[in-house]
C-alpha cells in the first residue's frame, strides 16, 4: 500500500484511580493497547513486501498476515473507543441519549441490553450504528475479530475480557460492568454522532 503509514498510540489518558477501576489496572491493560498498535505497524509493513504468489488457504505467509490483521487492528480501534470514554460522569445525554430512547424507548431497557451483552460475550459488547438500517444495534464479540459487523460505527464500547477486570474485581464482571457506566464520557460518544452525522441520518 503505497500511502500507508505507521498508526501512532494514543497517549496514555488517565492520572488516578477512576470510580471502581484502579490506575494500575488502567496501566496494565493499556499495554495491551499498545501492543495492537505495533502489531498493526508490522502486520502492515509485512504486508507491502511478502511474496502475494504463494496465497494459499492452508497456510501462506500472506493468509497469516491478513488473519491476523483484522485481529489487531480491531483490537487497536475499539480499545480507542473503550479508553477514550472512560473519563466521564456516567450521566446518559446527547443525540446518543436521544436516539437510544427512540431505539430501546427507555435508557434502562438499553442498559438491560448492554449488562446482558457485556455478561455473555466473551470480548466485546458494542453499541453501533448501523447503515444498514440506520439504527443503533449492539453487538456482541467473542474476540476482536469475531463477530465484528461491517458497515457499523461503534460509539460505545465495552470489553469484557478478564484482562480488563480481574486485577480489580476477580470474577464479579457485574461489578464491573457497574463501574464502567458509571465513568462513562457521554460526550466521546456523542462526539462521534455528530463527527459523522449520525443524529442526522437516524430512523429511529
Ligand atoms: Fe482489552
Amino acid at each position: 500500500m503505497k500511502n500507508r503509514k505507521d498508526f501512532v498510540a494514543d497517549a496514555f489518558p488517565f492520572k488516578k484511580d477512576l470510580e471502581g477501576m484502579t490506575l494500575k489496572m488502567l496501566e496494565q491493560h493499556f499495554k495491551l493497547y499498545e501492543g495492537y498498535v505495533k502489531k498493526t505497524n508490522e502486520i502492515q509493513t509485512k504486508v507491502e513486501t511478502t511474496d502475494k504468489s504463494t496465497a494459499n488457504g492452508v497456510y501462506s505467509e500472506i493468509g497469516e498476515l491478513k488473519r491476523q490483521e483484522t485481529f489487531a487492528v480491531n483490537g487497536m480501534k475499539l480499545h480507542e473507543v473503550y479508553f477514550g470514554h472512560l473519563q466521564g460522569n456516567g450521566i446518559p445525554a446527547g443525540a446518543l441519549l436521544s436516539m437510544i430512547e427512540k431505539d430501546w424507548g427507555s435508557i434502562d431497557a438499553w442498559k438491560e441490553e448492554m449488562i446482558a451483552t457485556g455478561m455473555s460475550a466473551r470480548g466485546w459488547a458494542v453499541l453501533a450504528f448501523d447503515f444498514k438500517d440506520d439504527r443503533l444495534h449492539i453487538y456482541g464479540s467473542d474476540a476482536h475479530n469475531v463477530g465484528a459487523v461491517w458497515n457499523a460505527a461503534t460509539l460505545i464500547v465495552l470489553d469484557v475480557y478478564e484482562h480488563a477486570y480481574f486485577m480489580d474485581y476477580g470474577v464479579s464482571r457485574k461489578a464491573y460492568i457497574d463501574s464502567f457506566f458509571k465513568n462513562l464520557d457521554w460526550g466521546f460518544a456523542n462526539t462521534m454522532v455528530t463527527k459523522y452525522g449520525l443524529d442526522k441520518a437516524h430512523q429511529g
